[in-house]
């Protein structure tokens, strides 16, 4: 039998050969949502039926870990117990099914999720760690509906590569590196939080195989190329070959990699720049450290924001601000306020449908308006600065006047925490992207107010080169090379010495290799990026010399075309870095 071959996105580099694991995550087994009228009464059966089964297996294990762990860790399952008793959780996933005709899979994920929101909500610690509760109560009951033991990610104690039909973040989260040598997925794009953590995580991926990944079977032996996006099934010997000879390579490149992971990022005559990861949950935090970041130059905020069904409470944003400042403990965190609008949506906040969204109700101009949104997040992150080192970005700036606002609402609130006695970081640095053409043009202005700029090419581009970022037809416009991108850029990062201030870079151009002499050379102070990359760019860094590259970001600076700043600069790494 001959290999077959399937393509998908190539989302995470690198490449990976082993056998295949189809994993189903619960999401995924829900196979239908509702059921026929007919059918509601055998379906409340079986959802009576797989109850009692729990009760009894939950009071024999609470039996049995009260003999061998205490009356303590038993408590834990009582709790579960007594939820399946209240009066307000089952008889919903009841009435859902008899009222509402869901399947009893679909009824149970459905309260079982609303209720565990509810309790992630709440004030104490205590009844937020309810929420892991009624989510194993729901797992229990979706095992006995299903039949099936939902297999464990944590599970995984050999190599494979993981195949499934779509990964929750924090199912992408529990993934050990150790063991899960790649990822498939039959969804999923570039920008997708499952791709953004593979790519953090280091684990090559291919997404979006849509039909091909019917091709998958479980204990298929493959070959999985995430930076071509292409996935071989039962390779033939002489691909195999092919493919050890390229892993081989990458082995001794990724040996360099991790060598230079944990130097600082410094020129041959000893210019530092600050290398940082874009984190969009706390947890990657952890794994852009084990990656070399030395900071968090971009924590998109809003990531917290779309993975709840309402807004979250300034408690819930408290938790998350913090746990990143306590992993990154004196390492700065740039924490940027609510990103939404654009491509980005909030179901629960009921944004308006806009012809030209980018152009529209976005970023600031919404914290703008939805002042107490604003608030309530700037005062979560103003309490977290106790616990490291914090700082806030403020979106989509385009005039002073917008600064200025958020400045005064910044200040009240610091006054206010002051009256209350709550601790906060009273020096707190307040900053903002540079990422429409305006703020670029004005950096001066802004310089003797912000205490910092952070440069966002993907949103920069966009404006400067008027080039929709999601639109593939525009696609071949859009780049940050463009001479007219480098003079906004050369203005922010002139003005903020002038000044003395602080400059940085958290758009895509900052991770893009041919980038970094130029940006080194126009005096960048951080660059930040996918936490995957931070090993490459130091890597470059290390090999640069700063003087020279200023040199070099004169002559770019004067060509008048994409193509000749291309060439020049594709020139000097082949000159000096390869
Ligand atoms: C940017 O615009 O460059 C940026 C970093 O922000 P985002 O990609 O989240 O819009
Ligand atoms: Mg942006």
């Amino acid at each position: 039998m001959g290999e077959k071959r399937v393509t998908g996105l190539g989302i995470s580099e690198g490449i990976a050969l082993g056998k295949v694991l189809i994993y189903k995550s619960f999401a995924a087994q829900k196979t239908r949502k509702f059921i026929t009228e007919l059918e509601v009464k055998a379906e409340s059966e079986r959802l009576k039926a797989a109850k009692e089964r729990i009760i009894s297996e939950l009071e024999e294990l609470i039996a049995k870990t009260e003999k061998t762990l205490g009356t303590e860790k038993a408590g834990i399952l009582k709790g579960q117990k007594s939820f399946l008793d209240d009066p307000a959780f089952y008889p919903e996933i009841e009435k859902l099914i008899l009222e509402r005709n869901y399947s009893a899979e679909a009824a149970v994920q459905e309260v079982v999720e609303k209720f565990a929101e509810i309790f992630a909500g709440m004030d104490s610690d205590y009844m937020r760690e309810r929420a892991q509760d009624i989510r194993d109560v729901g797992r229990r009951l979706l095992v006995q509906l299903t039949g099936e033991k939902p297999f464990q990610l944590t599970e995984i104690n050999e190599e494979i590569i993981l195949a499934a039909e779509d990964l929750t973040p924090s199912e992408t989260v529990q993934l050990n590196k150790k063991f899960v040598l790649g990822i498939i997925g039959k969804i999923g794009g570039k920008t997708s939080h499952t791709a953004i953590l593979a790519r953090s995580l280091g684990i090559p991926a291919v997404l979006g195989l849509g039909e091909g990944f019917l091709e998958l079977k479980d204990g298929d032996y493959i070959i999985l190329d995430g930076s071509n996006g292409l996935v071989i099934i039962n390779p033939e010997e002489k691909t195999l070959e092919e493919y050890r000879e390229k892993v081989a390579i990458e082995q001794e490149r990724n040996q360099n990699l991790k060598e230079i992971i944990i130097l600082p990022a410094i020129t041959r005559d000893g210019k530092r720049v600050e290398v940082a990861a874009n984190i969009g949950t706390p947890e990657e935090a952890d794994l852009a450290l084990n990656q070399g970041a030395e900071g968090i130059g971009l924590y998109r905020t809003e990531f917290l924001f779309m993975s709840k069904k309402e807004m979250p409470s300034e408690e819930e944003q408290f938790k998350d601000y913090r746990q990143v400042a306590e992993v990154m403990g004196d390492k700065p965190v740039i924490i940027r306020t609510l990103d939404i609008g654009g491509d980005k949506e909030l179901p629960y906040l009921n944004l308006p449908q806009e012809r030209n969204p980018f152009l529209g109700y976005r970023a600031i101009r919404i914290g703008l308006e939805q002042k107490e949104l604003l608030k309530i997040q700037l005062r979560a992150i103003l309490r977290a600065s106790a616990y490291g080192n914090l700082k806030v970005m403020l979106p989509m700036i385009s005039s002073l006047e917008e600064f200025r606002k958020v400045k005064m609402i910044f200040e009240e609130i610091k006054d206010e925490l002051k009256a209350l006695d709550i601790s906060f970081n009273p020096k707190i640095e307040l900053g903002i992207m540079i990422e429409v053409p305006s703020a670029a043009l004005l950096a001066p202005a802004f310089a003797q107010e912000v205490d910092f700029f952070s440069i966002g090419t993907n949103d920069l581009v966009q404006y400067c080169l008027a080039v929709d970022r999601m639109n593939e037809k525009v696609a071949f416009l859009y780049d940050h090379f463009h001479p007219a991108v480098l003079r906004l850029i050369k203005m922010v990062a002139d003005a903020a010495k002038a000044a003395e201030k602080w400059v940085g870079m958290c758009g895509g151009m900052a991770g893009d290799p041919l980038a970094t002499p130029l940006l080194v050379g126009l005096g960048l102070k951080e660059l930040s990026m996918e936490a995957g990359k931070i090993g490459k760019i130091k890597q470059i860094i290390r090999k640069l010399d700063a003087r020279d590259c200023q040199k070099l970001a004169e002559e770019v600076l004067k060509l008048p075309t994409t193509q000749e700043v291309r060439e020049k600069l594709l020139e000097y790494s082949k000159a000096n870095i390869l």
